[in-house]
This record gives structure tokens, C-alpha cells and sequence, in this order.
């Protein structure tokens, strides 16, 4: 199992590691900072720079879902490392932290919505999410302003972890009703935003909300009876 660094720290971007496997299907790194596509955040890009300086471009990552691996999409055909070598795993930096950023403005308007969560997906410049909500009329500049000033107020995030049974004796914490938390072992990790929000979540997100910087609420369009969806642009 590939140790994923990210979990710990979002804020690493880059690692010295090996190669355990690769094959058509992907590179398999022994541990890595790229986040692997899960819980509607998209998985990291960047790249793979050997030993004797060559670079092998990181189109995705995601993890295969009979075998568990956690795999570097190389773009295009290239000639793969060989298990064992050394490599330095270095990420689109910018890109992924306007991932963690719009990951963490998702959470904080999720605590303005009265409604579960039925969908999502963290972009970097325009995020959406889905909520089951059988009212059709948000105000876009109200919930613009709410969401700029939670993010003015610069909350603490902090990742911790509860047991399932705890899970279990709060049924308000899962605000996605599509997607079923992560779990490790009984133990499943949890976001905070000081008193604002908390849920499970297995992302990445920035240390407090004032680094997410100016947002704005895009479209918000009705898909289907009680379904709103709500989009968010990050501006900068
Ligand atoms: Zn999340």
C-alpha cells in the first residue's frame, strides 16, 4: 500500500520515493504526495523526475479499484521506470492548491445550506455542488457575501479522526448522502472548520479559510424536482 503524505500534510510538494510497480495502467510509487481522484476532488498532476534527470509528465492519479493501487497516469506513451528506482514526485503545485482551496469553500457552503449534499466536484477555477433542496429561490449575491465573509473570518481547518460508532451516533455529520466516507480501520477522518463545519472527508485543504481568497457564487441551476445545484468560482 502506497503511504499517502497527503493525508498528513496537503502542503508537501514533493517527496523522494521509489517505484514499486509500473505497468500500463500506472506507476506505483512506495509513498507519494499526489492525491488520488476521490470524494469529487480530482487527482493531482505533476511530475516524476528520475535519477538521471529524465521527467515523466503526471496526467492524473487514482486509485484502481480491484487492487487498490494507487496509480501516476503518465501522459501519453512513455518508457516506465523500472520497480525500484528512485524518483522524485513533484506536483503542479498551483494547480492542486486552488483544489484545496475551492475543497475547503465547498465545506464552508455546505454550512450555509440547509439540505443534504446529493453531488459534487472540486474544480480549480469553478466548483459545483448539489443539494437536495426543494426551494428554488437561493439569493446568489446573499450566499456570495455569506461565504466571503466565513472566509474573511479566517477558521482554523483541522483534520482529526472519530470511530464509526461515533459516526454512527451522529448521523448529521455525513452531509453527502451519494458518497460514503473514507474509512481506515474503524477510523474515519474528519474536517473541521473551527464551529462552523465539520464532516468526513478524505481531501485536501488549506490550514485556515482566509488563504482560499475571494469567491463568488456562479450559476445556480435546478436539476430535477429537489435538486439545486450551486456553482463557485474562485477568484484571483
Ligand atoms: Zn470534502
Amino acid at each position: 500500500m502506497t503511504e499517502e503524505l497527503f493525508r498528513v500534510d496537503s502542503y508537501l510538494m514533493s517527496c523522494e520515493t521509489s517505484v514499486v510497480s509500473a505497468d500500463e495502467a500506472g506507476i506505483e510509487l512506495d509513498h507519494t504526495v499526489f492525491y488520488s481522484m476521490g470524494g469529487g476532488q480530482p487527482g493531482d498532476q505533476g511530475i516524476l523526475r528520475l535519477i538521471n534527470g529524465r521527467e515523466i509528465e503526471v496526467a492524473d492519479c487514482l486509485k484502481d479499484r480491484d487492487t487498490g493501487r494507487h496509480l501516476h497516469i503518465p501522459v501519453g506513451e512513455v518508457i516506465l521506470p523500472d520497480p525500484g528506482d528512485n524518483v522524485t514526485a513533484i506536483l503542479n503545485w498551483d494547480r492542486r492548491y486552488r483544489l484545496m482551496k475551492m475543497h475547503s469553500c465547498l465545506h464552508l457552503l455546505c454550512s450555509l445550506i440547509d439540505g443534504g449534499v446529493t453531488g459534487g466536484q472540486v474544480g480549480e477555477w469553478k466548483s459545483r455542488l448539489d443539494f437536495d433542496l426543494p426551494d428554488t429561490s437561493l439569493d446568489k449575491e446573499q450566499l456570495t457575501m455569506e461565504l466571503n465573509q466565513l472566509i474573511s473570518e479566517d477558521h482554523q481547518v483541522t483534520c482529526s479522526a472519530i470511530t464509526s460508532e461515533e459516526l454512527i451516533a451522529n448521523p448529521e455529520l455525513v452531509r453527502t448522502m451519494s458518497v460514503q466516507p473514507p474509512t481506515d480501520a474503524g477510523s474515519i477522518r474528519v474536517i473541521g472548520i473551527s464551529d462552523v463545519d465539520l464532516q468526513p472527508c478524505g481531501g485536501t485543504h488549506v490550514k485556515t479559510t482566509a488563504e482560499i481568497g475571494r469567491v463568488r457564487i456562479g450559476k445556480v441551476e435546478n436539476k430535477g424536482k429537489h435538486n439545486r445545484r450551486i456553482n463557485v468560482h474562485l477568484e484571483e
